[in-house]
Parts: C-alpha cells; structure tokens; sequence
C-alpha cells in the first residue's frame, strides 16, 4: 500500500480529468493525497457557456473550482503559484528544486504527473519534466515510485502499453462530480463530446468510455 501520493499538474481540472478515479481509490484505501497545482488557469480562453468569467474573475473561479474539486476527492490542496501558458518558460532546475522541497517535506511513495513530451500541452510536458527531474535529484534510496500520464493520441504507439491501467468505473461518479466543480472548463468539453457523437449518445457512457480508465507508465531512471 501506498504511504503518500502526490499528484503534481499544472492546472486546475488535469486531476479530475486525468486522475479522479485513481485519487478516489487511494483515498478509499486510506491513502493520504495531496495536489499540487501548477497554476490557475487563469489565461483560459474558456469563460463558461453563458458567460460567468472574465479576465478578471476568472483566476478567483478557478481556484474556488480547484478547492471544490479537490474536496470532493478529499485531498489536500497546494498551489504552486505559477503563471498559466509560461510553466514552459520557467527555469526547469529552478522549478525542480522548488517541486523537490515540497517532495521531500511529504515524503511520498509514489507521484503522478504528465509524460514530458506526451502530454499535449507545453504547460503538462514542461511540469511533468520538472517533476521527474525534482524525483532525479532526491537520492535513490528515498526516491518515490513515478507514474507518468501520457495523453496523446499516439501514446501508445509511441511508449507502448502503460504499465498502470487503472478501471476507474467503480469510482465514476465520484469522478464526475469532480470534474463537474470545474464548470468553467466542463461544460466546454461535454458539449464537444455531444457534438462529436451525436446527442442521443448516453453522457454518461459516453463519459465512462473516454475516462474510465487512467492509465500511467512507471518512469525509469
Ligand atoms: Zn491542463
């Protein structure tokens, strides 16, 4: 069993999204959880359909939706206070050692973040780098177990099977509930899966077939 998890991405909503049910089980398993979130999105083009945001607002109701979301997974919450859209242009050691501190005061077992260079945006590969590299420069024998998420398209054409698939069905509506706290950036992405398959598609199995499984490969240093 796991002693601590850390899951580290960069913005609000890639927990819920990306790793909602794999948090829920560890939390069932009495697994302590923390997040640390990159950043607020705050330079989101999504303000919510109708509109509730505005450049302004819309650091303050995304991290109102961050908190929520991370109640409803019952985990702790750090925000790193990075800017949304520069992670990539942060100095990576500098980043590092920050996520290292934070990493070696919690001491976890294992840590989940995005595989650089198979995470879609630059945000998620540059902070999915740093958190591997913060984990290289603890000392082998305290060094956390990683799990990296890849969310290409052609992930698994390009790394092969993940190591980890994890059947999250079981925990779903825990997941969705999640990533419904996130209303400014949600509704965006449901309304494209009803447009893309047509609105008689059940949402919620159409849900569960796009998320209900989380999959992650095991870094190798
Ligand atoms: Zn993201």
């Amino acid at each position: 069993m796991e002693k601590h998890v850390v899951v580290i991405y960069p913005h609000p909503d890639d927990e819920s999204f990306g790793a909602a049910g794999t948090i829920a089980k560890f939390r069932e398993q009495g697994v302590p959880v923390t997040y640390l979130c990159g950043t607020l999105g705050e330079m989101g083009r999504n303000m919510g359909n109708p509109t509730f945001a505005n450049r302004e607002t819309l650091p303050e109701i995304r991290k109102k939706e961050l908190i929520e979301a991370c109640k409803v997974l019952d985990m702790e919450l750090i925000m790193l206070g990075y800017r949304d859209k520069t992670l990539e242009y942060e100095d990576r050691n500098e980043v590092a050692g920050h996520l290292k501190g934070i990493i070696e005061k919690i001491e976890p077992s294992l840590i989940i973040t995005h595989y650089p260079e198979h995470a879609v945006h630059p945000d998620h590969n540059a902070l999915g780098a740093a958190a591997i590299e913060a984990v290289q420069l603890i000392d082998t024998e305290k060094r956390p177990t990683v799990w990296a998420q890849a969310i290409t398209n052609t992930h698994v054409e390009d790394l092969g099977k993940p190591d980890v698939i994890n059947d999250v069905r079981d925990n779903f509506d825990t997941k969705m509930d999640a990533i419904l706290c996130h209303q400014s950036q949600a509704n965006g992405v449901i309304r494209s899966w009803n447009q893309s398959e047509g609105m008689d598609n059940d949402l919620k199995e159409e849900a569960m077939k796009r998320l209900g499984f989380e999959s992650f490969y095991i870094w190798k240093y």
